[in-house]
């Protein structure tokens, strides 16, 4: 089955410096990344995985945590990342200007790595300038290095703020073959994502008691659950979908729902609770 079925452009140019802003270029410049070649993670199996410095996470993120000084991930945030043991001292590393690989070296590691899937991301989220927007020739620079063009499967998720211009470059990269998907907080975050921004693929953390499907009254919208967190079914994102992992989907037309669980379960409650409340108007 094909991840998505829009076609590709083939051999666009690979990001260079002269294709940004200055900005952007400042970012880019202090990037750090790594690629596992087979990730040791349970949840996603073996499967090429990469990190992103905690510095890509953006603070509008609903979990994001109190930084340290060092810019280091402070493992007071509800994240997962920031508050695994092993994911969170690994992806520290890349808060050294002097660990990882640089912009241009990790595009080349992503590319240069074999396998049939990649997950991007699983700790960090896409480079973007102060002001919020994801930089696009980065992320479409990505999307073709992940997907070696288009022809294999790529996929992460992003909690980059929706605007228009965002939700535009998700969709670019896409059609260039990594599914990035929209994070959500809570079924209604989810379902007004889904409502307001047509073709973008949507995943959401839900409380942890949620069913295997939510449905939204009166719009057919549904929330299917991570076949992952269905206990005993051994499913990891590597073997979920039948190779094809339902997060890859770009043309998907439902969104997928992890429900929080473990010590973060309170923090990402909380979470959910105050972007719920900020869609309601309660809060800013
Ligand atoms: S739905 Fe599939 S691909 Fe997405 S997180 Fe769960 S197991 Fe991984």
């Amino acid at each position: 089955m094909p991840v998505n079925t829009t076609p590709r452009p083939v051999a666009a140019p690979v990001y260079g410096p002269v294709n940004v802003t200055p900005d952007a270029r400042r970012v880019l410049a202090a990037f750090r990344g790594s690629v596992q070649p087979a990730s040791g993670n349970a949840k996603t199996g073996p499967m090429v995985t990469t990190y992103s410095s905690p510095a890509t996470c953006p603070t509008t993120c609903p979990m994001y945590g109190p930084a340290r000084p060092d810019g280091r991930a402070s493992g007071k945030a509800p994240c997962y990342a920031a508050a695994g043991f092993h994911t969170r001292t690994a992806w520290n590393r890349l808060a050294s200007p002097d660990a990882g690989a640089a912009w241009p070296a990790y595009l080349a590691r992503v590319r240069a790595s074999k396998g049939p899937r990649v997950r991007v991301n699983v700790a960090g989220d896409l480079p973007a300038t102060p002001d919020g927007a994801i930089i696009a020739p980065a992320l479409m620079a990505l999307a073709r290095a992940a997907s070696h063009d288009g022809s294999r499967v790529a996929f992460g998720y992003t909690h980059h703020a929706r605007t228009p211009a965002n939700l535009r470059t998700l969709r670019a990269a896409a059609a260039r073959g990594l599914t990035v998907n929209a994070s959500a907080d809570g079924a209604a975050d989810a379902f007004a994502v889904m409502a307001g921004a047509p073709g973008v693929p949507v995943a959401a953390t839900m409380p942890a008691d949620m069913p295997a499907v939510v449905r939204e009254e009166g719009t057919g919208r549904r929330i299917v659950k991570c076949p992952a967190t269905r206990e005993g079914s051994g499913v990891t994102c590597d073997s979920c979908g039948g190779g094809v992992p339902l997060c890859a989907r770009a043309s998907r037309d439902y969104a997928i729902g992890f429900p929080v669980h473990g010590t973060q379960r309170k923090r990402a409650a909380a979470a959910i609770a105050f972007v719920t409340a900020r869609a309601a108007g309660v809060t800013a």
